[in-house]
């Protein structure tokens, strides 16, 4: 599903190139939930936004349903992102002016899905996570744990192939935060979905099947290898 391969990325900073990931290497099975656990300024978002696509890395590979997506042109890119790859964001970047159902429905107006039915998938997907109640509702009118259910549901629209979540729960308190990662649990266990998802926190990472931890732009432990990251 995801293969990184010898991935590395520097900053640039006025005159000097600053180095933040390492030669990571690590592949992620279809139907996986993977942490990317680290302390503040270990790379994890970085990590994050160069397998969705978001940016691009100065070495290495990205492939995702076999397809390296930093040798993908700009429409490209732009339109495999639409297509395989879902994100959610800590702050779940909702529109305010649109309404709950509108937010979710907003990927297939851009892949000219007719209203009746982006109407159905997000009615659909609104119910599975949760909140089919509030479609009408705007952003504002929600809490902070339904608004990341919105986000959710927004980023499992086009069906894509993985979806990144960048510290899912960072706005929420605990117990709303059990909830979130029960709901993307029962997503992946039930949907198939492929998760990767972002935290700092040792509790949310210990949920999901697999634990990718980085220090420092290195990958220091992945528990999910029998062999550990050496080498
Ligand atoms: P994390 O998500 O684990 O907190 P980040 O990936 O955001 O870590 O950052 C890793 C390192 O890269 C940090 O030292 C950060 O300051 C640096 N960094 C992140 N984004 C940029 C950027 N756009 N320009 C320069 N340095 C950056
Ligand atoms: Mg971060």
């Amino acid at each position: 599903m995801l293969s990184v391969e010898r991935l590395s990325h520097s900053f640039r900073t006025g005159e000097e190139d600053t180095p933040v990931l390492h030669e990571l290497s690590f592949r992620v099975e279809h139907g996986q939930m993977v942490a990317l656990l680290g302390s503040s300024g270990s790379g994890k978002s970085t990590l994050l936004n160069l397998m969705a696509g978001l940016m691009k890395p100065t070495r290495g590979s990205i492939l995702i349903a076999g397809q390296a997506i930093e040798k993908m042109n700009e429409n490209r890119l732009a339109e495999f992102r639409r297509t395989h790859i879902g994100f959610i964001f800590q702050s779940y970047e909702l529109i305010p002016h649109l309404t709950v159902r509108e937010n979710v429905e907003l990927p297939l107006v851009f892949q000219s899905v007719g209203s009746k039915e982006r109407k159905e998938r997000a009615m659909t997907l609104l119910q599975q996570v949760g909140i089919g109640d509030k479609s009408e509702l705007f952003p504002s009118q929600l809490s902070g744990g339904q608004q990341q259910r919105v986000s959710i549901a927004r980023s499992l629209i086009t069906k894509p192939a993985i979806v990144f979540a960048d510290e899912p729960t960072g706005n929420l308190d605990t117990k709303t935060e059990k909830e979130i990662i029960d709901l993307l649990i029962d997503l992946n266990q039930n949907s198939g979905i492929t998760f990767v998802i972002v935290t700092h926190e040792h509790e949310v990472a210990c949920r999901t099947q697999r634990i990718l931890q980085l220090r420092d732009g290195f990958l220091i432990e992945d528990s999910g290898s029998q062999e550990g990251v050496a080498g």
